[in-house]
């Protein structure tokens, strides 16, 4: 696979390998991308074309192992610059793909669009990957022409990490999932809000604080009012910091959020399982002021001991 690189772009070795354009690469998601990619040697492997969708022409970011100058960032909108490339991964949020993929496919586009967000992930033409789970699903789809392999979401990803084994195998006959959600699962921006809350409400009683004699119920009264009337809370919706959301994204207007119903419809996609074949599976997903890492308990009944 290769592709030419877009003009602008000093890169010396991009016949030689292929070209992946990278949208998205400085948020929560593609950030750990962009770690991990280094770490595993990735960048000697692809020439990397990075775009942004707020900052075009700025520097891009140089990583270890890249060959040659990474130049400077794409429009993420441009979707001639777009079009020009084999393989567009991308962890943008919902919006992104939503304005750029239909263009792009409409443009006669035919290369392999790796997309972390939410958008694609259910449609009939798309696989969701998650490679040491399903490996089999996307070289089948591979195989068939495929083009559009969407990360799952996050906690049903870390759920069948741990289980996959036991999904494979045959032996769930349903679950379910109580999720403790961290910040992370939002992105940069709000894990930067839940910091700045936490800031706020320490600095509230840091005269309290200081006085081991202050009274505990004055503490906690000046911190609820300030958790009620005075942080911002705009990536949220509520405030995060000292507390809890018990809702993530939208509400199906069944009593289910989103977030919830994902557990059952992209488990049983990423193990490749469609009507009868489905396991019922339901959630409850809460949002932790935590900043980084999930957890979940989980209920599983065995189709035997
Ligand atoms: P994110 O941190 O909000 O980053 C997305 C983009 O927002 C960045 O690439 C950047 O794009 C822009 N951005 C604006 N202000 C920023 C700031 N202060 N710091 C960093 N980036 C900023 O989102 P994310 O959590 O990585 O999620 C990306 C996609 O993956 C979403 O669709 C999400 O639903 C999905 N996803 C997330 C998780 C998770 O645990 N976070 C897990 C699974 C899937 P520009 O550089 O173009 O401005």
């Amino acid at each position: 696979m290769t592709s030419a690189a877009p003009a602008s772009v000093n890169a010396p070795d991009a016949a030689a390998v292929p070209t992946v354009g990278l949208v998205g690469w400085r948020g929560m998601v593609g950030s750990v991308l962009l770690q991990r990619m280094a770490e595993e040697g990735d960048f000697a492997r692809i020439h990397p074309v990075f775009f942004s969708t707020s900052n075009a022409g700025g520097p891009a970011p140089v990583l270890e192992g890249m060959a040659g100058d990474p130049g400077v960032l794409q429009d993420a909108y441009d979707v001639d610059a777009l079009k020009a490339l084999p393989v567009i991964h991308t962890a943008q949020g919902g919006d992104y793909p939503q304005a750029v993929y239909p263009k792009r496919r409409a443009a006669g586009w035919d290369g392999i669009w790796i997309d972390a967000a939410s958008t694609l992930r259910m449609a009939d033409t798309s696989v969701i990957a998650l490679d040491p789970v399903n490996r089999g699903v996307i070289d089948a789809a591979l195989a068939n022409g495929t083009k559009d392999f969407i990360g799952g979401n996050c906690t049903v990803s870390c759920m069948l990490m741990g289980l996959g084994g036991l999904f494979k195998a045959g032996l769930v006959e349903w679950g379910t999932a109580m999720t403790y959600q961290a910040a992370s699962g939002g992105g940069a921006r709000h894990m930067r809000e839940l910091l700045i809350q936490y800031a706020e409400l320490g600095g509230a009683v840091r005269a309290e604080l200081a006085d081991p004699a202050s009274a505990i119920l004055e503490i906690d009264r000046k911190v609820i009012e300030l958790q009620r009337d005075g942080l911002d809370s705009t990536q949220f919706g509520v405030p995060l910091g000292g507390s809890l959301i018990p809702w993530i994204d939208s509400d199906l207007g069944d009593g289910v959020s989103r977030e919830e119903r994902k557990a059952y419809d992209e488990t049983n996609k990423v193990l490749g399982l469609t009507g009868a074949d489905r396991i019922p599976f339901d959630s409850l997903c809460v949002r932790i002021g935590a900043m980084r890492s999930h957890s979940q308990a989980l209920t599983l009944k065995l189709t035997r001991d």
